[in-house]
């Protein structure tokens, strides 16, 4: 088959200080597309994942993932159909899961991919609630977390990827309440309405604090962090005794240019006896089997639902991610490329 001839990919041009420019930052730029050696596949991608992890690679800082390197394209989650290869087991037609996100067409390693099948699941989920986000709420609320049943949870980024899945594990397993916080009202309505949330509120209509001690009269048990700050402060305030807090992102500090301030009521933890652990994602994949059985039968059967916001073509991908961080998607954040 005849093959294109340019793929069109982003590439970090200049590390940000603060929140991105675009203009500044990111450049989308054409380069060859490069036929599979042995071992290899060439992907057209269809879905590329925008996630907040990717602000961390975008600065220089020593981090538990690598930098993005300038001038080169950047890398993420993305699934794709195989276009041409030459590796055993992966055949024309084929989709495939894998990390050259940021681009349109990608050539690697087959070892680095996973083959999904549309027949099973959307191709979108595998980004998403059935992908790295689902698994990490999955992971983060019943290992981190120590989920018991009868648990009050408070959930922060409540109406995002991670955090909608993890109130809907919370009230699946028998949680005694869930709480979850957004930053607007629809998706405050949306938490209760639709994903089953007892109560939740909008962080931007007044202190955490207050609203959080309104919403849990008699405390929380699991505080799951996607934000930290004011959330995190709030939350040790209603923890009860023997809490867990499972810290999975502090996504209101990724674009600050001057050290955030600390929970100021630290001391808290020795009374409380909590225990505040840190998860990443990379560490529970032991777990990924028993995640996609129990989490995708819960799908099958209507009991746990999903939003995606997906923004279409390659070139509104930094929009994409810009958009995702300042709060415009529901659910996850994914580009569409033409099939
Ligand atoms: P997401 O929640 O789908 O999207 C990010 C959301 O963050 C936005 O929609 C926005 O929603 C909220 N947000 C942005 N700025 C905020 C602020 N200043 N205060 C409060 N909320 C703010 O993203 P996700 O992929 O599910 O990730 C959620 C969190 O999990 C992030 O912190 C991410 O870094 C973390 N994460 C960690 C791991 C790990 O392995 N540790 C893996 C995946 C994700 P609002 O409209 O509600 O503000």
């Amino acid at each position: 088959m005849s093959l294109p001839s340019a793929s069109r990919e982003w590439h970090l041009i200049e590390r940000p200080e603060g929140w991105p420019d675009p203009e500044k930052n990111f450049a989308l730029r054409e380069s060859p597309v490069v036929e599979p050696e042995a071992g290899q596949v060439l992907v057209k991608n269809v879905y590329l994942s925008v996630d907040p992890y990717m602000r961390g690679r975008m600065s220089s800082a020593k981090s538990y993932v690598e930098p993005f390197k300038l001038d080169r394209p950047m890398l993420g989650g993305a699934v794709g159909r195989v276009l041409s290869s030459q590796a055993d087991g992966f055949a024309e037609g084929d989709y495939v899961l894998h990390h050259f996100g940021w681009r349109e067409y990608a050539t690697f390693d087959a070892q680095s991919a996973v083959k999904v099948s549309e027949a099973i699941a959307p191709l979108s989920t595998y980004l998403g609630v059935l992908g790295m986000p689902g698994l990490t709420a999955y992971a983060g609320l019943l290992r981190v977390g120590a989920f018991k049943e009868g648990d009050a949870v408070f959930v922060s980024g409540a109406a995002g990827a991670v955090g909608s899945q993890v109130g809907q594990i919370a009230k699946l397993k028998g949680a005694s309440r869930v709480i979850g916080s957004a930053g607007s009202d629809e998706k405050v309505k949306l938490l209760v309405e639709e994903y089953g949330f007892d109560t939740a509120f909008n962080y931007k209509k007044g202190p955490v604090k207050d609203q959080l001690k309104e919403a849990a009269p008699d405390g929380i048990d699991v505080y799951f962090d996607n934000v930290g700050g004011d959330h995190l402060e709030a939350a040790i305030a209603s923890m009860n005794v023997h809490g867990r807090i499972a810290v999975c992102g502090m996504i209101s500090q990724y674009n600050a240019t001057e050290p955030t301030p600390a929970p100021r009521n630290l001391a808290q933890i020795i009374a409380k006896r909590l225990r505040i652990e840190g998860l990443l994602v990379g560490d529970h994949y032991d777990l990924q089997s028993e995640f996609v059985r129990e989490v995708g039968a819960w799908i099958r059967s209507g009991e746990l639902k999903y939003r995606e916001t997906v923004v279409e073509g390659i070139e509104n991908t930094a929009d994409a991610f810009l958009g995702m961080l300042r709060g415009e998607n529901t659910g996850k954040m994914l580009v569409k490329l033409p099939a």
